[in-house]
Formats: C-alpha cells, sequence, structure tokens
C-alpha cells in the first residue's frame, strides 16, 4: 500500500531533477576586481592582491569585503593544470578524502548525488575504495593524523591518479594555512568554501572535456 503510494507521489510531482548545465541558477555578478577605496587588508587569508585581484582558490566567502567585493560559489571557479581528458573513460568513479575539513564541503560533495543534482546521469559516480577510483578528491586542511591515510590512497590507486583539491583549505590550506597536497601535483582545484555542487559538477565535466 505504502509503495503504491510513493509511486502516486512520483507521477504527481514528475521529474525534480535539475537540468544540468543548461540552468544553472541566478546569482549575483561576480565583481572580478576590487571596486576602488577597497581595504585589502581586512582579507583574512589574502584572497585579494595589491592590484585588486580576486585569487578565489583562497577566499574563504567571508564576505568581510563587501560591498567592494562580492564573491559568489555558484560560478565557474575551477582549474584543470596539466592534465588530458583523454586519460579518462567514459565513467568518473571518485574516492572522496577528508584530510582535516569543517564538513562543509563534504556536505555539498555529497549533494551533487541526491536526486536535485543527480551526479550518476552524468557519469560521475562516488567508489568507497581508492582501488577502483579515477580521482582522489581531497576536503579540508593538512593534518598529521590522515597524512599516512592520503599517501595510502595515492598508492592505492590505478593510474593516471587524477587529484582533486576541493575547497579553500585543499587548494591554500584556507584559514589554518597548511594544505594537504603538493599543488603541482593536483589536476583540478575547485574554489569554494564550500564550493556549490553546480560547481563542483561544472569543474569534473570540465576535467572530463565534456
Ligand atoms: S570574501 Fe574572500 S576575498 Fe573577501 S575578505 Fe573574505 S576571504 Fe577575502
Ligand atoms: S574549504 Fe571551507 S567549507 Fe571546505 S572544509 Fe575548508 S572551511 Fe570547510
Amino acid at each position: 500500500m505504502t509503495s503504491n503510494l510513493w509511486f502516486l507521489k512520483g507521477i504527481k510531482k514528475g521529474v525534480l531533477t535539475e537540468k544540468f548545465p543548461a540552468e544553472p541558477p541566478e546569482e549575483p555578478p561576480l565583481r572580478p576586481s576590487v571596486m576602488e577605496g577597497a581595504e585589502y587588508s581586512e582579507c583574512p587569508v589574502e584572497a585579494i592582491d595589491a592590484e585588486g585581484k580576486w585569487i578565489a582558490g583562497r577566499c574563504i566567502f567571508c564576505r568581510r569585503c563587501e560591498p567592494h567585493f562580492m564573491p559568489t560559489g555558484n560560478q565557474d571557479l575551477s582549474e584543470v593544470r596539466n592534465f588530458s581528458p583523454d586519460a579518462i573513460r567514459k565513467s568518473f568513479y571518485i574516492y572522496p578524502l577528508d584530510s582535516g575539513s569543517c564538513g562543509a564541503c563534504n556536505m555539498e560533495l555529497l549533494s551533487i548525488f541526491n536526486p536535485q543534482y543527480d551526479a550518476n546521469r552524468l557519469r560521475i559516480f562516488m567508489t568507497n575504495s581508492p582501488r577502483h577510483a579515477d580521482a582522489l578528491l581531497v576536503m579540508g586542511v593538512r593534518t598529521e593524523g590522515m597524512e599516512n591515510v592520503l599517501r595510502e590512497a595515492l598508492d592505492a590507486m590505478p593510474g593516471p591518479k587524477v587529484i582533486i583539491a576541493m575547497g579553500a583549505c585543499a587548494i591554500s590550506g584556507g584559514i589554518i594555512g597548511t594544505m594537504p597536497l603538493d599543488k603541482e601535483k593536483v589536476a583540478l582545484e575547485i574554489a569554494g568554501c564550500p564550493p556549490s555542487p553546480y560547481t563542483i559538477i561544472s569543474a569534473i565535466m570540465k576535467l572530463r572535456g565534456d
């Protein structure tokens, strides 16, 4: 009886999964540089350089710099480096590793797999084993207790061992300042604190060359 009710509810509501990337949500525009009068010193993580350029990978989105600057998470904030999409097969399996996060990056990453975003339809999957992973996705700052875990996960992965740094902590050390990864080895940086599900999905698609 209960299963029938769920079935009828589903028919009534229709498909609720968002279209991607055709219809991203509307967000206030990102201002690419600081307007005159901004106090750079107010930024706690030096995410605004002397010329007023915003460094997305450092920004913790505290918005202390408003109204001169207004960063937003729903933008293309990713950067692909030293990587060819030819190295990736059709489906893309991610092994997530929390090296010392606050938990918010983990929540946003999980939400890309919920029915609203449904990343599986875009051939993005999560795996519980580094042995089955195309990519190691690291969140959080470097912590002593996780250093071995990170190294072992990397050793266990098959080639091409794609490394993704997600969030300001993994990219630049965030407010703590200790990075868990060697920047040179990172193929994809997904900026944000935390990055939104749209930012995460579009970054992975960019990495794959979709
Ligand atoms: S929002 Fe980003 S750029 Fe602005 S003060 Fe905070 S960390 Fe710095
Ligand atoms: S980047 Fe921000 S949201 Fe992600 S773990 Fe660090 S503090 Fe938390």
